[in-house]
């Protein structure tokens, strides 16, 4: 496991004011997130999607997830994904103190760097929720704030044909798609990206990470 020592980080990123919806930089790319897990039962799945077209995506996990499926991390880190901070236990950042906002995205980048170890670059507040003081502490961890683009609303499970229209719809320069891998049946998530992945890349997208 390799950790970097604080001196080989980079240096922090401003407080922003509101989070980053599309990738800041322009061209026919887009990026895939999934949010909630890793989840044993719907991670893998998405993790062989992505692996058949050679595709990196980005996870934003959450701490517990993390914790109970140190393997599934791995798995993630070790096919070139982009681990997220999604939080420990997926609370809404608004009802919390600021020291609560601090251990909850604090110790989900602990898990994260002592597993994967790389500490992630990246945080997602639950259900697009976020306050000043998740920009300011996000900022103290070394995170860039990442929200969406477009919602494919997974949770709802409003079926894959519906699910795969709105990744297609939405589709354009930048664009963040949303999705879930955990959080209750996430199989209609896992069975869209195979019918609306190779879509994307016929259409001439490149999916793709941020890199800063
Ligand atoms: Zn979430």
């Amino acid at each position: 496991m390799t950790v970097h020592p604080p001196r080989l980080r980079r240096g922090l990123p401003p407080v922003r004011s509101q989070p980053f919806e599309r990738l800041p930089h322009t061209g026919r790319t887009m990026v895939l997130t999934f949010d909630d897990g890793p989840d044993p039962e719907y991670t893998p799945g998405i993790l062989r999607t992505l692996r058949r077209y050679d595709v990196r995506a980005m996870f934003f996990v959450c701490g517990e997830m993390a914790d109970i499926h140190p393997d599934l991390l791995r798995a993630l880190a070790d096919d070139g994904h982009v681990i997220g901070n999604h939080t420990w236990s997926h609370p809404l950042i608004p009802q919390l103190a600021p020291s609560e906002i601090r251990g909850e995205l604090g110790r989900t980048s602990e898990v994260i760097e002592q597993i994967s170890g790389l500490p992630p670059l990246w945080y997602r507040a639950p259900f697009g929720a976020w306050n000043r003081h998740s920009f300011e502490i996000g900022a103290e961890l070394g995170m860039e704030p990442l929200a969406w683009t477009v919602d494919t609303l997974d949770w709802t499970e409003p079926g894959t044909g519906t699910i795969v229209s709105r990744v297609l719809d939405g589709a354009g320069p930048g664009v963040v798609v949303l999705s879930h891998d955990a959080g209750g049946d996430r199989s209609q998530s896992v069975t869209a990206l195979r019918h609306y992945l190779p879509r994307l890349l016929d259409d001439g997208y490149r999916i793709t990470v941020p890199r800063r």
